[in-house]
């Protein structure tokens, strides 16, 4: 026995530090895992078309096979990264051959660009995403094909063979209906010259692609096989590109195309999601709606002159946070009018934006800021690859579309080179494998904003009031209704000054914070109904759970 509790008593003496610092970690373990950290509570994902998604230009975001261009392997290795972070989405922007690095002039429908692969890895991306809980959307561009396409090609050829006072015919070529082709020089910059015939086809972007007719019954059977074949490959939808020039200034005319599509992939899987790109304003985009397509971008609120940049940037009332407040309703009331159940898709930036940290002057505290005021809108959300960790990018097209930087060694693994039009992107923010490591860093705010999107369903899926008895110009006091439940969102928009907004009981209920995002770290916290937040924070508040 003696023996025993000597040896004992040694083990101790020797391990004594040992014993505290294991001590102190696991008591630190458990705070960190207590139930005031809001990080801790449950998430509740539901499975419907209310996602957080990610955009994802494959040939810049990872490469597998160290050609330097990124492919759809390279995706795959990169799903936990994804969803990791919370994104349940994803959109790949064009993965079919065609001729331009970005893809979006397609060559052939049905098949993979070989610079990304083979069908072989789409299969296995899609069953991938399904592991995860992913969705997965592909760009699907309706509007012009390239010049490349046999149909045009064909249609081409059959046009310079003909005679002088030969008419054309679609019996002869069914692909000549295709196109938008008329006899005789139209005298306009969208037109070109087919060959050296008196024949010319409408290209709206450039020549090499041509803008196809809907009014091709064939041509829309042929689009029809398309959607077919990739919802069978484990597609979940598609982002349809540039709908607002089916017929360029035809509203009317564009949503009966887009009627057409959305009923066509509906009745295939009533599950699908598609998105669409109509670049206009509010007034017109939401028209789009009647079409029965699922979203919209939101392109009020994108960019560098949309609602979140005027919110953080720029001076005044009518860019003050209950400016933004009021926006997030008019938004919502202006889709509603058209469809009941339109999904707004609010984002900040595409591929074809200048990247946000730019508009913020590299502020690492707005940049942060400007997460909560995309991601926590209603709807389905889009974030741009590497706008999670604050990539630069601004001026041509290329440079809107760097290579996502994953490492500060240009060189590592999954690298790529980028557009070889581009030039050189000097990033002001530290790389992915830095911001993961850090809790400050913007890529962990963007985590914990998507977290929050997370854990309260209604979020996604609420319908927004504004509470107009805060009258705190800095302050945006939102409610969110869903599912007869309703939270509330508030966000201290000031850039310097810690604020308190009163909620009480009398008028909400008892309510608890159920989460909050803090640029500068602070807690935010409520006593006797006063909420205390600090600079730039957000804060949702649920119904004390009883
Ligand atoms: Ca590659």
């Amino acid at each position: 026995m003696k023996l025993k509790r000597d040896k004992f008593r040694n083990y101790f003496r020797k391990n004594f530090v040992l014993l505290l610092v294991l001590a102190l970690i696991t008591g630190s373990l458990g705070a960190c895992g207590s139930k005031d950290d809001w990080r801790s509570r449950e998430v509740t994902v539901i499975d419907d078309n209310y996602r957080t998604w990610y955009e994802i230009f494959v040939y810049s975001f990872c490469d597998s096979d160290g050609d330097q261009m990124g492919d759809l392997q390279g995706v795959i290795s990169k799903l936990d990264y994804i969803a990791d972070m919370g994104f349940n989405g994803i959109w790949l922007m064009p993965i079919m051959p065609a001729d331009s690095y970005h893809k979006y002039d397609v060559k052939d429908y049905l098949e993979i660009d070989p610079e990304y692969g083979t069908m072989e890895d789409f299969e296995e991306l899609a069953a991938e995403c399904d592991k995860r809980g992913i969705k997965l959307i592909i760009d699907l561009v309706l509007n012009h094909t390239s010049s490349e396409h046999f149909w045009f090609t064909e249609a081409c050829d059959y046009l310079e063979s003909l005679g002088a006072d030969e008419e054309p015919s679609a019996e002869d070529c069914p692909y000549y209906e295709y196109y938008n082709f008329v006899k005789g020089n139209p005298n306009s910059d969208v037109w070109y010259q087919v060959g050296s015939s008196d024949y010319y086809y409408e290209g709206m972007f450039w020549s090499g692609m041509p803008d196809v007719n809907f009014e091709s019954q064939g041509l829309r059977r042929e689009f029809e096989a398309v959607m077919d074949f990739w919802l069978e490959k484990g597609a979940g939808g598609f982002r349809l590109d540039a709908v607002k020039e089916f017929y360029s200034g035809a509203t009317s005319k564009n949503v009966e195309v887009l009627t057409w599509v959305n009923d066509y992939v509906k009745a295939a899987d009533p599950d699908a999601y598609m998105v669409g790109e109509a670049w206009e304003g509010l007034g017109t985009y939401a028209q789009y709606y009647a079409s029965g397509i699922d979203s919209f971008f939101d392109f009020e609120f994108a960019g560098p002159t949309g609602v979140v940049t005027k919110t953080l940037t720029f001076s005044g009332e009518t860019n003050s946070a209950q400016a933004y407040a009021k926006a997030l309703s008019r938004v919502q009331n202006a889709i509603r009018e058209y469809r009941e159940d339109a999904i707004d898709a609010p984002f900040f930036v595409n591929h074809d934006m200048a990247r946000a940290a730019g508009y913020m002057q590299y502020d690492e505290r707005k940049v942060k800021m400007a997460a909560p005021l995309n991601i926590l809108m209603s709807g389905s959300a889009f974030v741009y690859y590497g706008e999670e960790i604050g990539m630069t990018g601004s001026g041509k097209d290329e440079n809107k579309r760097a290579p996502m930087y994953w490492s500060a060694d240009a060189s590592a693994e999954g690298m790529t080179r980028g557009p070889l039009d581009m030039e050189p992107q000097e990033n002001q923010f530290a790389c992915a494998e830095e911001q993961m490591k850090a809790e400050d860093s913007i890529y962990s705010f963007y985590k914990d904003t998507i977290l929050l999107r997370n854990q309260n369903p209604e979020i996604a899926r609420g319908t927004v009031a504004r509470l107009e008895e805060v009258e705190d110009q800095d302050i945006a006091a939102i409610s969110k209704t869903y599912d007869g439940k309703t939270i509330y969102l508030l966000y201290n928009i000031s850039e310097t000054d810690e604020k308190q907004v009163t909620m009480s009981a009398e008028q909400y209920g008892e309510l608890d914070i159920a989460g909050y995002l803090s640029v500068d770290g602070g807690a935010v916290t409520m006593k006797d109904g006063v909420v205390t937040m600090p600079s730039y924070s957000v804060a949702v508040l649920r119904p004390a759970e009883s």
